[in-house]
């Protein structure tokens, strides 16, 4: 949803130096041609542990992060992400390290090289003021920000290493233990499930969140405030975790609550026209109010929502409702499946829209085909919407509407050419074989070949690669589905800008 700009200092070189002694440096990034300092290489994470106290009345953060990882080359020295902060000490295999910083990148050298294929564990403890982070586009504030009742920690692409040390990269799954310290009145969400409250420091609390399955880094959300927190489960006895900011009342309030009650409908909805069940065992909301998070965010097995998503009443079938849809539609597509490189994104917004519009058109408002319908009669060749490569828009483009639009319409354009039929094998088939790890379009467009028998690279390319209005199907010229004429064409591109106006999600 959102871009940030590269950090200074962050974009070194990604090939690794070779040393004298065999071992060699870890790459400072993870060869995002997107994002160069992003990530990090020469090890794997399997874990985070991640032991967080914070002050919100004096904004000062005091961390002491674990990561369990593994060595994937023979290394002297290796790079984590990790935006301001003073550090106070790194271990690596119980044995003090050096470090050296630039910009965002922490460079650590351990005693003794880090053999390949070798576990380790590395600690670092570091405190002080998180630094704010902005997205430069939108200016929104994205990263750990502290708000009106404490902070929350959110955004994409990057946004981990505001708040703790960090191979911030998709790329590199990992699971989470979060143990949050905060004063007793507060409350702290975050991803998976609850492990429970324990006292701390006198007048503090300690609240643990367990997340197992392997989730990227910008998928981490934390949350400290007031929070109504609720627990509920779902129809099919799926354990639901919502929490929602207590200051958003009255008819706000019921009009969110009203979607979040839908979860489990919404889920169930999801998973058979997937032909998948939810891939994680918790789920939930995280609802904050509009200032400062100004966006949604799919948030590993607990999306993020502003509350200004529930403010805008015309949208069909339901206020707020399509949001819920789209954030919980990425669980599979982003979230279980995640992006190995960043230019693949419309594989997590193409997706989350089109089965966004499948719930909405199953409700009684605009569905994927009459979206692509609408756009392809309504819309003029000159229409930036047909400018962007969606297959690689570049890092600037990576959340515009084409990505999310044209995104959706590929996947309707396959539909339409492989048939109902084949295309639920072809999803059903990504969601199993992609299912805990990560995707590429590469390997989408095989299994859509291979699923099909058809040979795609003609539709694909036209969709995803050709930055120019595909050519617009007869039937469509016809209006045959009603909703192919301009006037439609107009509203169905408007209520999706407003959509997207209203706050990237
Ligand atoms: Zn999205």
């Amino acid at each position: 949803m959102l871009v940030v700009a590269l950090v200074a200092g962050a974009a070194w070189a990604s090939t690794a130096e070779a040393a004298g002694d065999g071992c060699a440096a870890g790459a400072a990034g993870a060869g995002d041609p997107y994002f160069p300092g992003y990530g990090n290489g020469g090890y794997d994470v399997g874990r985070y542990d991640l032991d967080v106290a914070y002050n919100p009345a004096n904004g000062n953060l005091r961390g002491r992060a674990k990561l369990r990882a593994r060595a994937t080359g023979t290394l002297c020295s290796l790079n984590l992400d990790l935006l301001g902060f003073a550090i106070k000490r790194i271990r690596v295999r119980n044995e003090k390290a050096r470090w050296s910083r630039h910009g965002q990148e922490l460079t650590v050298s351990p005693r003794r090289p880090l053999k390949r294929g070798k576990r380790f564990a590395l600690t670092v403890r570091y405190g002080g003021v998180p630094v704010e982070f902005r997205d430069l586009v939108t200016g929104v504030p994205i990263g750990f920000t502290p708000t009106g009742d404490g902070a929350v920690a959110t955004g994409q692409p990057e946004s981990a290493a505001t708040w703790f040390p960090v191979n911030d990269h998709p790329g590199d799954k990992a699971a989470y233990d979060f143990e949050i310290e905060v004063p007793d009145s507060y409350g702290v969400v975050a991803n998976g499930k609850p492990k429970g409250t324990e006292p701390g420091q006198p007048g503090w609390t300690v609240w643990r969140w367990q997340a197992d399955a392997p989730m990227a880094s910008y998928l981490t959300v934390l949350g400290v405030g007031d929070w109504d927190a609720r627990r509920w489960r779902t129809a099919d006895g799926l354990p639901v975790y919502d929490a929602v900011d207590s200051t958003i009342t009255g008819a706000h309030r019921t009009e969110i609550d009203s979607s979040l009650a839908k979860q489990g409908a919404i889920l169930d909805f999801l998973a058979t026209e997937i032909g998948r069940p939810y891939p994680f065992d918790t789920v939930g909301a995280i609802v904050d109010p509009e200032r400062p998070i100004l966006f949604a965010l799919e948030t590993q097995t607990r999306p993020i929502y502003a509350a200004i998503f529930w403010l805008d009443n015309s949208f069909q079938p339901a206020n707020g409702d399509y949001v819920v849809a789209h954030e919980l539609a990425h669980q599979w597509f982003g979230d279980d499946i995640a992006l190995r490189r960043w230019r693949d994104i419309w594989l997590n917004e193409g997706f989350a829209t089109y089965y966004e519009y499948l719930w909405v058109g199953a409700h009684g408002g605009l569905g994927p085909e009459q979206l692509f319908d609408a756009l392809l009669a309504g819309l003029p060749a000159d229409d930036p919407i047909w400018s962007v490569e969606v297959g690689d828009p570049g890092p600037e483009e990576m959340f515009s509407d084409a990505v999310y639009a044209r995104g959706a319409m590929t996947l309707e354009a396959l539909r339409r050419e492989v048939g109902d039929r084949d295309f639920g094998a072809i999803v059903e088939r990504w969601a199993r074989d992609r299912a805990g790890g990560h995707g590429t379009t590469g390997q989408f467009i095989r299994i859509a070949e291979a699923e099909s028998g058809a040979r795609l690279d003609d539709l694909f390319e036209t969709w995803l690669f050709t930055a120019e209005k595909p050519p617009t199907p007869a039937t469509v010229r016809a209006g045959a589905s009603g909703r192919g004429d301009a006037a439609a064409g107009r509203q169905a591109i408007e209520d999706l800008r407003r959509r997207l106006a209203l706050g990237a999600y």
